[in-house]
Parts: C-alpha cells; structure tokens; sequence
C-alpha cells in the first residue's frame, strides 16, 4: 500500500520552493535584477580559500580513484577522529573517534535521530519558529511533533511554556540556535534552565528526554553573541554539525553528528543510528569532501557580508516603520506582517517581485521571513519596494 501521507506531503509542495519557482518566472520576464528574491537560505558567498586549497593539494597527492572511492557507511576514520578533537578542544567537552558519525549534513542526523529516539513510541518537541522539516522527520515515522511558544516578539526560551508542553512521552526535543527563520541566538539563562528543567522531568517520568542540537549555522553570528553548546551543559544532548551554511557548501553534503560519552543508552543509539543511515541509503558521504570539510574546520565563508546586509535591512526596515526581530545570527530575519494574514502580505508583495516566505510554515503566523543571504546589491534594488509597501500599509517611519 502506498502510504498517503506521503503522498498528501508531496502533493501539498513546499510553500518557499514555488516562491522561489515564481520569482524565477517572472526573472525571465522582468529581467532578474527587477526580482528581490528572500526566499531560499542558501549561501551566496564562496566558500572560504582553505577549501579550493585542500582540494588543491588532495588533488595533487591522492590518486584520483582514492580520492573518489567509497568512505565507511559511518565516515572516513581520519576525518572523525579529527572532529572530535576539534569539538573537544573548542567545548571542553570529550569526544572521541568513535563518538563522530559522518552525515549529509544536519538534515541526515534528523532524521536519523527522530528514527532511532521515537519509533519505539514517544514525540518530539521544538520551540516556535523552527525549521519545518522537523515535523516531516517525527510524522514520517508516525510520531507527532509539539510546538511549544517561546517568548513573544524575542523567541527567547520560555520556560514555564516549556514545562506546560512536556508529557510522558516526550522522548526528544529538537533546539536550533541559530534559528531559522528568526536569525535569533537562544540565551544561555534560558538553556540552563531548560537544562534543569529536562533533568527534572527524567526523573519525574523514568526515562531519558534527548535534545538534538541542530546546529548547521552555529559559526555564522555577528555581534560576538555566545552560542551555547548545549552537550555542555545537557549530558543527553546530541549535537548536529554541517559545513553547508558557514563554509558555503550546501551542495556536497557533508556535517557529523557527535554522541556524548556518557549519553544515556548510548551504545543503543549509537548502534540504531548506524543502522538507520543504512537503512536510509544515507551513507557513504563523499570521501573528498569529508576530506576536504575536515581540513577547514573552524575557517567561514566571509561572513561580513551578512553581517552587512543583516545591518542594512535592519536598520532600513525599522526605520519604515517594520518590526523585526533583531537577528543576532543565520542569514534570516523574521519581519512582523503589517497585516495579520502573512500569507496575504507575501501574495502582495509577489505583485512587486518581492519575494519573501510566510512564517505559518514556520509555526508561527503573522511574521515573514527574509533570506537576507543575497548580493548587497538585492538589498539595495529591493528596498523601495519594502517602502512603498510601508507606505500602502500606513506603517509609521521611525525617523
Ligand atoms: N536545519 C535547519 C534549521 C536548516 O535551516 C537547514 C537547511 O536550511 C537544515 C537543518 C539542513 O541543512 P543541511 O542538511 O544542509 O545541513
């Protein structure tokens, strides 16, 4: 039988993809420069001179069939014993080879996770906004998905929401900070409380809760903001690394996930997870480009760009009159709808080839989300835009 979920799933398209394709039309119609598109967060910027240098020098010193044959299922020796010494030496925390499974990015450790931590029974939770793939990675494998509130107008933790949304059978919280699509970066108060608050509720319930870190834009924050690493301070946390956001590689595929030592169950998970990236065909990432991420670890795409576009929109759309969410980090910024209907801001703003995403698929109405990841350029061109639907709107300018 075929599963009509999935199919009701790939019927119901995704929402930021047929912006995109729309933008895409109209380019071929008004000329591309004359499209602001904010759709898609992918990186825009090259990748940082390390990588085209270790391709470089692999190039020259492997063979080619080397360089390009199979890695183990659970990635190259060499390039998890690597990870784990970098996540050890930059966290305090102690990593070892063996604690580093190799992913196609984050998106692989989700849905390897939500797969070994909630078949059994149990549901995960995640925190408005979030990313929402999260809820095709529970209910794929017939598990449910709360979203619990955060602050309003910062997204902050809020803990007392927390606490109200947790049951008996939550078995996994899944935290993005960075976020997308707010750009906001989760304050340590906050985690620590949710920490004690998790520890809690192991005991009151008897089993492990896990948090799942999903971290892929860990590296890109602006104003020196601390990003917490949560298996610091959470021993059941599982952290989820990608080179696709700050090393401007979405396209090769290539992040790890890193089991603590002392994680609860661990020989479990670890065990179940390699038989789910098996059972999911997710192996075998591309040895040269683990090879290659690996060497760069720790440099960035030069992220001052964003920071610069981060500025520039902030402070224009403020100025008209907007309300957005100041984003500390990502290449996102989360704009509350001068209309309550979001979706019928961003119908509007198509009119003009604007190109924004609405935040209803982020959990969170009202808002839009832009991807601010663009040349400086688009920013500049699009501007006007952005006031002249102030303007429609009757939005007050902050002068
Ligand atoms: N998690 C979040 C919050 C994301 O925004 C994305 C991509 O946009 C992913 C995970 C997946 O990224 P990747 O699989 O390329 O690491």
């Amino acid at each position: 039988m075929i599963d009509q979920k999935l199919v009701a799933w790939g019927r119901s398209g995704n929402i930021i993809r047929e912006i995109a394709e729309y933008g895409a039309e109209q380019a071929k119609i008004v000329g591309a420069e004359n499209v602001y598109n904010f759709t898609i967060g992918s990186p825009s910027i090259d990748p940082p001179a390390c990588v085209f240098e270790t391709m470089d020098r692999l190039r020259a010193t492997v063979p080619a069939h080397e360089l390009h044959t199979y890695a183990p299922a659970v990635g190259l020796p060499e390039v998890r014993e690597k990870a784990a010494a970098y996540l050890t030496r930059t966290f305090g925390v102690p990593y070892r080879k063996q604690d580093i499974i190799i992913t196609c990015g984050t998106s692989t450790a989700l849905a390897v996770l939500t797969k070994v931590l909630l078949s059994g029974g149990g549901r995960a939770m995640t925190f408005t906004p979030y990313f929402m793939d999260y809820r095709y990675y529970a209910e794929s494998v017939g598990s449910t998905l709360t979203e619990c509130p955060t602050v309003p107008d910062t997204f902050q933790l809020d803990l007392e929401a927390a606490e109200r949304a947790l049951t008996p059978d939550t078995m996994l919280l899944i935290m993005n900070s960075p976020n997308n699509p707010s750009g906001v970066v989760l304050r340590r108060e906050g985690l620590e409380g949710l920490a004690k608050l998790l520890e809690r509720k192991q005991k009151e319930y008897g089993h492990p809760i896990y948090i799942v870190a999903d971290e892929p834009y860990r590296d890109l924050v602006y104003d020196g903001q601390e990003v917490v690493y949560l298996p610091s301070i959470y021993k059941n946390s599982i952290y989820c690394y990608s080179f696709s956001k700050s090393m401007s590689l979405p396209g090769e595929r290539v992040g790890f996930m890193a089991l603590p030592q002392d994680l609860d169950d661990y020989d479990d998970i670890y065990s179940a997870s390699l038989a789910a990236i098996r059972a999911f065909g997710y192996i075998c990432v591309s040895t040269m480009w683990q090879r290659v991420a690996i060497d760069c670890l720790g440099a960035t795409s030069d992220i001052s760009i964003y920071k610069g576009n981060r500025d520039r929109l902030y402070g224009a759309l403020t100025e008209m009159g907007y309300t957005c969410v100041y984003p500390d980090g990502a290449f996102y910024l989360f704009m509350k709808t001068p209309e309550p209907d979001a979706e019928a801001f961003c119908r509007r703003a198509m009119k003009d080839n604007l190109l924004v995403v609405p935040g209803d698929s982020f959990g969170t109405p009202g808002y839009v989300r832009l991807a601010y990841c663009v040349s400086p350029e688009v920013i500049e061109r699009a501007l006007p835009t952005f006031r002249k639907l102030a303007e429609e709107y009757g939005l007050k300018a902050n002068k």
